[in-house]
């Protein structure tokens, strides 16, 4: 179980409190005891959304955007893979779905403008999602794609186009795409 500290520290980082919020707290409550927390880049996150949910992920295991050892799949899925570098160890989790349907079919049917009842049973939602068992909202599945390389510092160059800096990496030459130019992506897409 987190201790109240990661719970407010979670929230504090988020901005509110919300079921998606708790299902990412779920999440890493179970990484953390599984896998360990991320100081460096010991861990790697792919998550495939970028909902409530991904903060509790970076706040919690340490996976952060800015590190480079979380990844974002835009798939709109509530699945979140993860990966040990140091023993190769990789589990994806995938959101069972149903846990909250008959509360959210209650919360449909809510006046919108009844704040109490709607911030009522959002807390009902919060406290299912920290009670359930993990298994009952989680599938824990093997993981369909490679670790995620490590972060590496590249060098940035001038695009020919916009002459704004860029990742080298992220700047194309094509003899036929680009004229011969390098290009970033925006300036590539405009081109066309
Ligand atoms: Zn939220
Ligand atoms: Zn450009």
């Amino acid at each position: 179980m987190l201790d109240q500290q990661q719970i407010d520290g979670t929230v504090a980082f988020h901005g509110h409190h919300c079921p998606g919020l708790t299902f990412g707290m779920r999440v890493g409550e179970w990484v953390l005891r599984e896998f360990g927390h991320a100081e460096d880049e010991e861990i790697a996150a792919v998550v495939e959304t970028d909902m409530c949910a991904v903060d509790a992920i970076q706040y919690l295991v340490g996976c952060t955007f800015g590190k480079g050892n979380l990844i974002f799949l835009d798939y709109g899925k509530n699945a979140y893979s993860f990966f040990r570098r140091n023993d190769g160890k990789s589990t994806r989790l995938v959101t069972r779905g149903g846990l909250l349907l008959d509360l959210r079919e209650r919360q449909e049917k809510l006046d919108p403008n009844d704040q109490i009842s709607r911030r009522q049973l959002q807390q009902e939602m919060i406290e299912r999602i920290l009670e359930a068992e993990f298994e009952k909202i989680f599938s824990i599945c093997p993981v369909q794609i490679p670790m995620p390389e490590t972060a590496r510092i590249h060098k940035s160059r001038p695009c020919d186009h916009c002459g704004e800096l860029v990742m080298e990496t992220r700047l194309l030459n094509d003899p036929k795409l680009t004229n011969g130019k390098n290009l970033c992506i925006p300036c590539r897409i405009n081109c066309q």
